[in-house]
């Protein structure tokens, strides 16, 4: 499991999936910032919330494993390569690009805002998938709070064109829900205009590369 920061929304999660791991007697690797750490391990594990699946069932195997990453170190996860790249958000956050073996390429911008720009000096992605929190009327409350509209993820595409002389296929995520139909048309418009192939995602949504 790839955390990309600790805001609740991302590691709410992180205490059922080690509940489920205990009772399959699994274990789950979790890498993530050290200030997201800092951050997750007195407010999610602290043992009063419930169980501290850092040291249960047993300290020597617990079911969940935190693993400390670093911003543009490169690691390999059971043949996935892995690179975590800082971004614009109102906590600290880290996107992940991902190689599969077979050279195929993701790149999960977590929550951010305007700025991406600079991870794209590093990576070359075949897939996109961001975010776009709040519709286009809202762009200022969203930058101020470290988010995406639509129109804002167009700048960043532009930019990442100019650069890159492509665009990537993009997926959308991180949709605020009373907003979903008029996103929805935001993001279309923009995939009109950059003629690009953006669609939003869904739960359960396979990809294939
Ligand atoms: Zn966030
Ligand atoms: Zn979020």
């Amino acid at each position: 499991m790839l955390l990309t920061h600790h805001h609740f929304d991302h590691t709410r999660d992180l205490i059922t999936l080690g509940a489920n791991a205990s009772y399959w007697q699994g274990q789950i690797e979790v890498y993530a910032l050290q200030q997201t750490f800092d951050v997750l391990i007195p407010c999610l594990l602290d043992g009063k919330m419930y169980v501290n699946f850092r040291e249960y069932p047993s300290k020597e195997e617990p079911s969940l494993l935190f693993r400390t990453v670093e911003p543009y170190e490169e690691i390999t996860i059971r043949g996935y390569k892995a690179l975590a790249l800082p971004v614009k958000h109102s906590a600290p956050t880290v996107g992940y690009h991902i190689v599969s073996p077979l050279g195929k390429s993701l790149f999960y911008t977590g929550d951010t805002t305007i700025g991406i720009f600079d991870c794209w000096q590093h990576i070359s992605p075949q897939l996109l998938i961001t975010e776009v929190s709040g519709p286009n009327r809202f762009e200022d409350r969203l930058k101020g709070v470290g988010h995406l509209s639509a129109q804002l993820l167009k700048e960043e595409l532009i930019q990442f064109k100019q650069l890159k002389g492509y665009l990537p296929r993009v997926i959308v995520i991180h949709i605020g829900s009373p907003y979903e139909q008029q996103i929805k048309e935001e993001v279309v418009q923009v995939a009109e205009e950059l003629e690009a192939d953006i669609s939003l995602g869904y739960e359960d949504m396979k990809i294939v590369l």
